[in-house]
């Protein structure tokens, strides 16, 4: 198997594109680190998504813990790796996967609200790496396969979203944050690869309010024609799943990647290539 023992901390893992790179790597014989942010909204029901997908995980054969945290947090960092080392002793890959999307523009956009979604989709990406760093390097040196460290961007990092700048400035932010790091650590022949990937539209919770943002003011629209209206610019003519961006994240942290250093592999059903 391609990740055979292999352990994979995944940030944002109690559903969405996270889940499925969790799962992805577990069925590739890894052992899976989830995080996810479980705030006070129980009600939403993310403990109980969480559980899911530790059940998931364990059905397969493999070994799975939770941590709870926000990642924009550096405490959360620090736990997430002490717990990692505490249960399996070691870190081969960390998927830097966490994100929230907040609709509004410029204009009407709080501050509050530009400083929470660059701290968690870049700020959260650098602590992660920060805490992670010296445990990956120990296990790289240890092992036949280097580490790998994959971040999830987006094509709002590739093109403007006028109704989502602080979505584009914390994933613009990443993109060239992880091709910083991926040369500083491969010239220091720390055997860590950094690499990122940029979804398009995939069917996951996040892009509900998207659609939402998108519904005409005072029309008879529903959710379906603004989302259908979004996808007649992709070129593939339907939305992604999570498993596709999943199997490329597998790819990344596995041995068949072991030239990428500071890659960026688009996986948009052709929008930004049109
Ligand atoms: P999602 O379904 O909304 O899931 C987000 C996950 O991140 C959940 O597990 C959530 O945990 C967790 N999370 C949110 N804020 C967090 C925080 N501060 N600390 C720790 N965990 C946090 O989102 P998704 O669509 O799977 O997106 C995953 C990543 O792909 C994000 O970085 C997103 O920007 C990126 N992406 C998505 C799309 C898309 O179309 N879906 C496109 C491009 C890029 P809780 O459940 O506990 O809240």
């Amino acid at each position: 198997m391609l990740l055979d023992n292999k352990v994979v901390i995944v940030t944002g893992a109690s559903r969405g594109i996270g889940r499925a790179i969790a799962v992805a790597c577990a069925k590739e014989g890894a052992h899976v680190v989830l995080n996810y942010w479980g705030d006070n909204d129980r009600s939403y029901g993310r403990l109980s998504a969480v559980e899911e997908v530790v059940d998931e995980i364990e059905t397969l054969g493999r070994r799975v813990i939770a941590v709870e945290g926000n990642v924009a947090q550096r405490k959360t960092g620090l736990e997430l790796v002490k717990q990692a080392v505490d249960a399996f002793g070691h870190v081969d890959v960390l998927a830097s996967n966490a994100g929230i999307c907040p609709f509004h523009t410029f204009l009407d956009m709080p501050a509050s609200v530009y400083e929470a979604t660059v701290g968690v989709n870049l700020n959260g990406a650098f602590l992660g790496i920060k805490e992670a760093l010296d445990v990956m390097r120990q296990t790289a040196s240890g092992s036949p396969s280097d580490g790998a460290i994959i971040n999830i961007a987006s094509v709002s990092a590739l093109k403007g979203s006028p109704g989502m700048p602080a979505y584009s400035a914390g994933k613009g932010g990443l993109r060239l944050f992880t091709k910083a790091i991926a040369v500083d650590f491969a010239r220091r022949g720390y055997r860590i690869r950094v690499n990122s990937i940029y979804p398009g539209l995939i069917d996951t919770p996040l892009t509900k309010p998207l659609f939402e943002s998108r519904l005409k003011p005072g029309s008879e629209e529903s959710l379906e024609d603004a989302r259908s209206r979004i996808l007649e610019q992709y070129p593939i003519g339907r939305i992604g799943r999570p498993d596709e961006i999943a199997s490329v994240v597998r790819f990344l942290a596995g041995d068949d990647s072991s030239y990428m250093v500071g890659a960026e592999l688009v996986v948009d059903g052709g929008l930004t290539a049109a």
